[in-house]
């Protein structure tokens, strides 16, 4: 009897141990992805991770009809699609690949207990971590609240060897009816803001390996201290690949490692990008063990905090209008982009929260639209880190000066001058602190602060002073 495959952020044909199992003994696969914004705890995507999401199912379907596999689009709760379809095709087999996030868990075993019932096969596998949630844990059992100790305990395990794509992939004939792509309407139409997202971004499986290739040949050799440099091009830009699962951890811990190996690149870079992929496993366990990370702060002292409301700085701050050069040239190549660089998300969220003293939680909803990585996992545990709520969070009185990070880790201004033309004739000892400049030479760099760039939207010491206190009376 033929197999479905549900696929999930799963959305690739190597190292994908459900796809795999479907097509095990040469029985028919069709394959299924449901578009699930009804059932009860799931987060509807963001603008632009719906854009993301409708090239990777384009991509998807190309790659899967290559084998004859028909990938068969639903649109509501999962709980009651996967039934329907599994029994439209008669499948003996559903398999699919487990989710951290609470609310999906819960529907995956509604669905496996349901399918169960009416004597259909169900397998269940990981494939979006390295390890899964709940198996990373201290002597106690439970998992390390620091991510050192988390990382540490994570070495010991195993972490076993990606798959290939399966050898054999039969495809079903089934005929049955997949609703149209367009008809989701993922992508913007007018106004269609999407041109920013297809001129940075190739969706899809091959897109995600050619990525890796370049980032293997021109990037991890020298990550460990490049990462941090938003002006240079050492990061890998992987990670909306890795939030749709175009490609897997386990892929990237292989290839990295063996890179290291070959002597394309220094063991200390390897070994700074595997932490980084384990900082991403910290946060999906976190996501799998607390479930509504991006609603609750982490440490409840912070339920009391004084946050501001001020709609006027916020919407300075999302238009990457506050005056400060680093900050703003961040939340521009974000809003133009879909991306942001790691070095900056920190800065701008550390300015949101302390400088402006907004709840965190606002500034993860814009990111949740805004970024085409938008993670469950990743963004709100770097918000609460950032803010001081979350587990192992940054020390309170850590508030980034964004002029002495932008001199620091832009120091030639080159970020800046990309995403904030307007400041692009200052020299590179004012780029990041244009209210400084005299006023000879703002007109020699044709500036009028305050009319063609804003003045700070707040002085950085007033500032600092006023989240210092704050933030000393919320810490427990
Ligand atoms: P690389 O440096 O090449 O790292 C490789 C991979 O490691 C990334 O793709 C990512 O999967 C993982 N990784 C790297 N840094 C982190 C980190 N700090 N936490 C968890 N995983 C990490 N990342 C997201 O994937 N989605 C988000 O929604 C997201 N929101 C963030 C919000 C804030 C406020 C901050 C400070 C960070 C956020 N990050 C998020 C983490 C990080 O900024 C991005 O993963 C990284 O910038 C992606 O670029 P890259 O793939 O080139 O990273």
């Amino acid at each position: 009897s033929p197999a479905l495959v549900w696929l999930r952020d799963d959305l690739r044909l190597a190292d994908n141990p459900a796809l795999s199992r479907a097509a095990d003994g040469g029985r028919p696969v069709a394959a299924l992805y449901v578009l699930d914004e009804d059932s009860p705890g799931i987060r509807p995507l963001g603008g632009a991770a719906r854009w993301w999401l409708a090239g990777s199912l384009r991509a998807l379907r190309a790659d899967l009809a290559r084998h004859g596999v028909p990938l068969i689009l639903r649109r509501g709760p999962a709980a009651r699609v996967v039934g329907e379809v599994a029994s439209q095709i008669g499948a003996g087999l559903v398999a699919f690949n487990d989710r951290p996030g609470a609310a999906e868990a819960k529907i995956d075993r509604k669905v496996a207990e349901q399918l169960k019932g009416e004597e259909r096969e169900v397998a269940r596998d990981g494939a979006h971590l390295l390890h899964p949630p709940g198996s990373v844990t201290t002597s106690a059992g439970r998992m390390p609240r620091t991510f050192s100790a988390f990382h540490r305990a994570a070495l010991k395990l195993q972490v076993g060897a990606p798959l290939g794509a399966p050898r054999r992939l039969t495809g079903l004939a089934s005929g049955v009816a997949s609703e149209d792509l367009d008809s989701w309407e993922l992508e913007p139409r007018r106004p269609d803001w999407a041109g920013g997202l297809r001129a940075a971004w190739t969706p899809g499986e091959h897109a995600a390996r050619a990525r890796l290739e370049d980032f293997l040949e021109q990037g991890l050799a020298g990550y460990a201290n490049g990462r941090d440099r938003p002006d240079l091009g050492h990061v890998s830009r992987l990670s909306p690949h890795l939030r749709f699962g175009e490609i897997s951890p386990r892929q990237l811990l292989a290839a990295v490692r063996h890179a290291a190996a070959e002597g394309a690149a220094p063991q200390a870079d390897a070994d700074k990008f595997e932490a980084e992929l384990y900082w991403r496993e910290f946060s999906h366990h976190l996501l799998a063990e607390v479930g509504d990370i991006a609603r609750r702060n982490i440490q409840d002292s912070f339920d009391l905090f004084p946050w501001r409301e001020a709609p006027g700085e916020l919407k300075a701050w999302q238009r990457g209008r506050t005056g400060y050069p680093l900050v703003d040239a961040g939340l521009r190549q974000l809003w133009q982009t879909g991306w942001m660089h790691n070095r900056v998300r920190m800065v701008v969220a550390s300015f949101l929260s302390k400088h402006l003293l907004m709840d965190w939680r606002t500034g993860e909803a814009w990111f949740w639209d805004t970024l085409v990585d938008a993670d469950p996992a990743n963004n709100p545990t770097n918000w609460q880190w950032v803010a001081g709520s979350g587990l192992d969070a940054a020390p309170y009185f850590r508030i980034f000066n964004p002029v002495a990070q932008g001199e620091k880790f832009d120091p030639a201004g080159t970020y800046v001058r990309a995403f904030v033309p307007e400041l692009a004739k200052l020299p590179d000892t004012l780029i990041h602190k244009p209210w400084t400049a005299d006023a000879g030479t703002l007109a020699a760099a044709g500036i009028r602060l305050g009319v063609t760039y804003p003045k700070p939207v707040v002085d950085h010491a007033a500032a600092r002073e006023r989240a210092l206190l704050a933030l000393k009376s919320t810490i427990k």
